[in-house]
């Protein structure tokens, strides 16, 4: 059976990556796909886990490669999925959520038509500066052009299936939760997952 593919998009320091984490070590049957980007670490992030830090020279001759699933261009870097890693979790039979942007959600949509894709919104544009502003990690300049394209970004709601918005951030995980929960439930995932059980109750089995 083929494992699901989620997809959680946002825009920029709406708390997405938070809440991937608090999903992800409460979900451990879930995989995250780890991108490649041409982006400069940020201080706390590692080289494999946070991202797989690429040369852009590199990153465009993998791209002529047919290396990634999707790639994007997002704040003058490249972002991009590798193949192999999902194309093989998923057939694998292992869930796997994609943590990207809008461009890249829409290329996914359209190889995976099934990939289940979450946008995350935040309360307020105030409260999404106070966000960028509080990671510290970025420099004003950076800041401005982030919450310039937001809303541009926000703008591709109409594209998911569903949309959280992310005000209480355990509001907002349960929200994540229930969607992910909800998409294993399904008759078409339950009639692998349940088969023996499904086989035993339609062949009368008193076991
Ligand atoms: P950041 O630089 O803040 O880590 O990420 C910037 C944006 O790039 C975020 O919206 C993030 O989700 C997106 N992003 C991260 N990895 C990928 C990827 O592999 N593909 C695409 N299209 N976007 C990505």
């Amino acid at each position: 059976m083929a494992g699901l593919l989620f997809v959680v998009a946002a825009a920029s320091g709406t708390g997405k990556t938070s809440l991937v984490k608090a999903l992800l070590e409460r979900t451990p049957e879930l995989s995250l796909s780890v991108s490649h980007t041409t982006r400069a670490m940020r201080p706390g992030e590692e080289h494999g886990v946070h991202y797989h830090f690429t040369e852009k020279t590199v990153f465009e001759q993998m791209i002529g490669d047919g290396y990634f699933i999707e790639h994007a261009e997002v704040f003058g870097n490249y972002y991009g999925t590798s193949h192999t890693g999902v194309s093989q979790q998923l057939e694998q039979g292992h869930d796997v959520l994609l943590e990207i942007d809008w461009q890249g959600a829409e290329q996914v949509r359209k190889i995976f038509p099934k990939s289940i894709q979450i946008f995350i919104i935040p309360p307020s544009l105030k409260a999404l500066r106070e966000r960028l502003s509080n990671r510290g990690q970025d420099s004003e300049e950076v800041i401005q052009t982030r919450l310039n394209g937001s809303v541009e970004e926000i703008r591709q709601h109409v594209n998911f299936d569903y949309l959280i918005v992310n005000d209480d951030f355990d509001a907002a995980l349960s929200d994540l939760r229930a969607i992910i929960r909800a998409a294993g439930l399904t008759s078409a995932q339950q009639v692998v997952k349940q088969q023996d059980l499904l086989i035993a109750l339609l062949n009368g089995s008193h076991d």
